[in-house]
């Protein structure tokens, strides 16, 4: 089998007047995704995306990937990254850049897709011979939004759709983040799991009173609590609070992750099957996680196709240093709940993750039929 195309296809969803949201750094008012369609000589199609703004990086795979990747095999995932970092694709100086790795990973992972419908088999058998057959997803919810909306909606929404864990956005003011975590765990109730997410908008100072002051609600994860360039304020934080960090949704491709894993402030890291480097990164920092005792669960934030990669890869985390077969810690799994069509509507079947578990797709591949005349609708070049 052998690659004769690769397409970027831009999308955007605007949200409309009024209907920006987001976190604690800023709203956004549309919804984007790139995807990357990959042909094979027998007709077989691949998809990954890229997740970056949607034609910079369309521009970036048009430039630097489709003519070197027509004529590989899509065995050829395996050292895609590493022609990346050496400059035998797009040149020595910008391998290690954010919109290269993601425009990387989109390729890298189209060509997993590929591999795994040439073999009949989904990307996770691939990946590991150990592998779960459901997640835990978590409600990403109670973002900031422009118009104002009631924290205790979004809540009371994703507990009425069955989520047995959330993650909301703080940040704001220690005030704010109490009333917020608050009111959360009073819907969510003692027994579910409830992340917090401050993307990086405190200085360790600020985020050390915010976590004193929240502390109490029992949180399984603090999520970028200072910027991700902060390495100090990570370890500040690490040394004075026993609530788990996270971060990784801003880092990029193994030298950043392995740093981040070697400096020893986080507990969880969370690569982005849209930007991390793609599969065989994702692979490799699972390892260098769990060698270093460190959890690793993915961040999601994209459409339906870097969402389907996410759930592979997440079904075969490693529960070292526990027995799989005694592992009482869930697979938690990002589920955004917040407006999105390129999450829903790009698939012929879309995932549903009420009911407190995310069935990962068996079919082959990333397990999804994409409905081309779904992309069309949302297409910008
Ligand atoms: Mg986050």
């Amino acid at each position: 089998m052998r690659v004769v195309s690769v397409e970027p296809i831009p999308l955007e969803h605007p949200l409309g007047s009024g209907r920006a949201f987001g976190g604690t750094r800023g709203v956004t008012d549309t919804r984007t995704a790139t995807l990357v369609k990959v042909t094979a000589d027998d007709g077989t199609v691949g998809w990954g995306e890229a997740f970056a703004p949607p034609r910079t990086v369309a521009t970036l795979i048009e430039e630097f990937f489709a003519d070197a990747v027509v004529g590989l095999d899509p065995w050829d995932a395996e050292t895609l990254a590493d022609a990346v970092y050496t400059g035998e694709i797009g040149g020595y100086h910008f391998g290690r850049q954010a919109f290269t790795q993601a425009a990387l990973t989109g390729v890298e992972v189209a060509l997993w897709d590929l591999r795994g419908k040439a073999l009949g088999k989904p990307v996770r058998e691939l990946l590991s011979g150990q592998s779960h057959d459901a997640v835990t997803p978590y409600a990403s919810t109670m973002y900031i939004t422009e118009w104002g909306q009631d924290p205790a909606e979004p809540m009371e929404r994703a507990v009425e759709e069955g989520f047995t864990a959330a993650k909301i956005k703080i940040g704001r003011s220690v005030e704010d983040d109490v009333h917020r975590v608050r009111t959360a765990r009073e819907i969510l109730g003692d027994d579910a799991r409830l992340m917090v997410d401050y993307n990086g908008n405190y200085t360790a100072t600020d985020a050390l009173e915010s976590i004193r002051a929240i502390e109490e609600f029992d949180l399984t994860w603090i999520e970028e609590p200072v910027p991700p360039e902060d390495v100090d304020g990570y370890r500040r934080l690490r040394d004075a609070i026993d609530v788990p960090l996270a971060a990784g949704e801003a880092h990029h491709g193994r030298f950043e992750f392995t740093d981040l894993v070697r400096e020893n402030v986080v507990d969880v890291v969370q690569p982005n099957l849209g930007r991390c480097g793609g599969f065989a990164e994702a692979r490799y920092l699972a390892r260098l996680a769990t060698t270093n005792n460190v959890r690793i669960r993915p961040h999601v934030w994209n459409s339906a196709v870097g969402l389907a990669a996410a759930i592979q890869f997440a079904a075969t985390v490693p529960s070292y240093p526990m027995r799989s077969d005694r592992s009482t810690r869930p697979i938690l799994f990002e589920f955004d709940r917040s407006e999105n069509p390129l999450r829903n509507e790009l698939l012929a079947e879309p995932f549903d993750p009420t009911g407190g578990e995310l069935s990962v797709p068996d079919a082959p591949g990333l397990g999804i039929e994409i409905d081309e005349t779904a992309v069309e609708r949302f297409r910008v070049d």
